[in-house]
């Protein structure tokens, strides 16, 4: 992959686009056309993939127009609510992109029930399943669903750049600031985040390694993340935890 850029969209979401080289490239849940158009513009481009990785509008609303107009493959999960899919995939699903390249999907039920992730190299584009720091909110998954989901992205190799679909990562790092506390891993990249913000940069690509040592919502197992949801007797669950600690978060909130 010879590029990767955030395009920022909508409130706070982020359209990915990345070059394989010659021109092909690959766009990931474009919720609106008008700023994928607009970096098209400055590039020569060769072949355009739209990737989608769940339905919500904030993801495929630009899907149909730049599909028309640039005569983009569009491959999705089987969902019939998005329309604009030209290909289906489903989970372990490999598919082959131009420049040599492939992506493979990664079924991630949990924010909604037919979400998929894929790896394209050494990155991954999780929609919102997987935030920096935090993950999506339970819309048609349950608890049990999402901490699998998570749990298979985060064995993921650690060197792995975490594309999201949001910018969210110092509101979530409050949140995880609050339950995991004294964590400095978190400590150290809640403050870089802020920062970050600050200079208006964005926050991601994160990594899998940053996101396993950071992230409550990965470290179910962790001492500190049990304590915060009243959840030590080992019995309980992971599922069980990242449950409590999804509505803990709702709250918190607001
Ligand atoms: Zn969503």
């Amino acid at each position: 992959m010879q590029d990767l850029v955030p395009l920022p969209a909508l409130a706070d979401n982020y359209i990915w686009l990345a070059d394989l080289g010659g021109g092909h490239l690959v766009v990931v849940d474009p919720g609106e056309a008008a700023p994928v158009d607009a970096a098209l513009a400055r590039r020569d481009v060769a072949s355009v993939t739209i990737l989608l990785t769940h339905h919500h509008r904030d993801h495929v609303g630009g899907a149909m127009a730049l599909r028309e107009r640039w005569a983009a493959r569009v491959i999705a999960p089987h969902d019939d609510r998005i329309e604009a899919a030209t290909e289906r995939v489903g989970d372990d699903q490999r598919v082959d992109l131009a420049a040599g390249t492939h992506a493979v999907a990664l079924a991630v039920p949990g924010h909604t029930r037919s979400h998929v992730a894929f790896v394209v190299d050494d990155v991954l584009f999780c929609g919102d399943t997987l935030f920096s720091l935090g993950c999506g909110r339970l819309f048609e998954g349950t608890a049990a669903e999402m901490q699998s989901s998570l749990a298979r992205l985060a064995a993921l190799p650690p060197q792995t750049r975490v594309c999201c679909g949001h910018e969210y990562t110092v509101a979530n790092a409050r949140f995880a600031r609050h339950v995991d506390p004294g964590n400095e891993a978190l400590a150290e990249h809640a403050s870089w985040a802020r920062a970050t913000r600050a200079a208006g940069r964005p926050t991601l690509p994160s990594t899998i390694a940053l996101e396993r040592a950071a992230n409550p919502f990965l470290r179910c197992d962790a001492a500190a993340i049990r304590k915060a949801v009243d959840a030590l007797d080992p019995d309980i669950d992971a599922g069980t935890v990242l449950g409590r600690l999804r509505s803990l978060k709702d709250g918190f909130d607001g």
